[in-house]
């Protein structure tokens, strides 16, 4: 496709609507890194759509699934990709605001399809498709991939509809943070409509431990510091401390996020000699701009980095840029009151 275009508006406008409006063809849905329930329920989803109007579509990314979301219905179909076989004509990315998070399958997905089509609500999206559509104001891609799939005139089948509500269940913590609206809800009471099962879900997503994960959850939680000023919480976490299976199924960085005046959470935890770090902030002060510091990204309350390690380290620098973060931010308001 020659010239880009990028749409920002809430409804999907006739340029991403118009790649998938034949009623076949080939489709490669192309998740990011450690891919989480919005890039999988979200490519899931709108592959199945595309698969009842007789699309072949191809689902896959550089790492498996993980265990956990190993309910959402068809992600079987999704494999681990080193190699693409063959040609698509649209490849689709959701929730990935940076193509290199695909660990080099853009390129060979720039070959390999004929259009690219990016669907994301994050901020410091590079618009790298030939169709851009970036909604920063969606709390989750699944409210995007949602309203693709009405304004589609796709059938929202059980599978569909329970992809997409686990999408937005896990993005907005169980529809609890600041960057839910009515129109999160008016989606998610939609999906319910069409089959989505909360009580089903919730139990997938919580209710799902193995006898151990409660001792290794204490182990992780006594490890949790505490700013003297009670601003900063974090949890450092060295390699094989905690199993990862746990560390995966578990939102550790919601624990120390969890303090009354704590107003950065992060987590940082040690693998392969590079540290992966977590932030979460309650409004007053823009996480994904201490990400950015090192190189990630993400949302103003929730954002990521991976920097290099040792972790006694990468603590030092991270808690250093919360710290001038904090001391550059307006007086944190009471309790309850931040907005995203
Ligand atoms: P989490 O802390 O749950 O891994 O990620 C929170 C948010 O930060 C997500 O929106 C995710 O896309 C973003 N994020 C996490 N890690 C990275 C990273 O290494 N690079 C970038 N660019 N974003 C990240
Ligand atoms: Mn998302």
């Amino acid at each position: 496709m020659t010239g880009a275009v990028t749409v920002t508006a809430t409804m999907p406008s006739e340029a991403v609507l118009a790649p998938f409006r034949s009623t076949r063809g080939s489709a490669l849905m192309l998740g990011h890194v450690h891919p989480d329930a919005d890039v999988l329920g979200t490519l899931l989803a709108l592959g199945q759509a595309l698969q009842a109007r007789g699309w072949s579509v191809t689902y896959g990314g550089p790492h498996p699934p993980p265990a956990a979301l190993a309910f959402l219905p068809g992600v079987e179909r999704y494999q681990r990709l080193q190699a693409l076989d063959g040609r698509f004509d649209v490849a689709v990315l959701t929730d990935c605001p940076n193509p290199q998070r695909t660990e080099g399958l853009i390129d060979q997905t720039r070959r390999a399809a004929a259009t690219i089509v990016n669907i994301d609500h994050h901020p410091d999206n590079r618009r790298y498709g030939d169709v851009n559509w970036i909604d920063v104001s969606a709390a989750a891609t699944g409210e995007l991939v949602y309203e693709l799939l009405v304004a589609l005139g796709a059938p929202l089948t059980p599978p569909i509809a329970t992809n997409l509500f686990t999408a937005l269940h896990t993005d907005t913590g169980s529809f609890r943070y600041s960057n839910v609206t009515p129109r999160t809800f008016r989606t998610a009471a939609a999906l319910v409509q069409a089959g989505a099962d909360p009580a089903f879900v919730s139990e997938r997503l919580y209710e799902r431990r193995g006898p151990d994960a409660l001792r290794w959850l204490g182990e992780a939680l006594a490890r949790v510091e505490v700013s003297d000023d009670g601003r900063v919480a974090w949890l450092a976490l060295p390699s094989g401390a905690i199993p990862e299976k746990v560390i995966e199924s578990e939102e550790l960085v919601n624990y120390p996020r969890s303090v009354a005046t704590v107003r950065v959470a992060c987590l940082l935890r040690e693998y392969l000699g590079q540290v992966k770090v977590s932030l979460r902030g309650k409004g007053d002060v823009d996480v994904q701009r201490i990400a950015a510091q090192f190189g990630g990204g993400g949302h103003p309350n929730a954002a990521g980095c991976t920097i290099a390690g040792p972790l006694a380290e990468a603590t030092r620098v991270v808690l250093g840029a919360v710290r001038a973060a904090l001391a550059a931010a307006p007086e944190a308001p009471p309790a309850g009151e931040s907005k995203r």
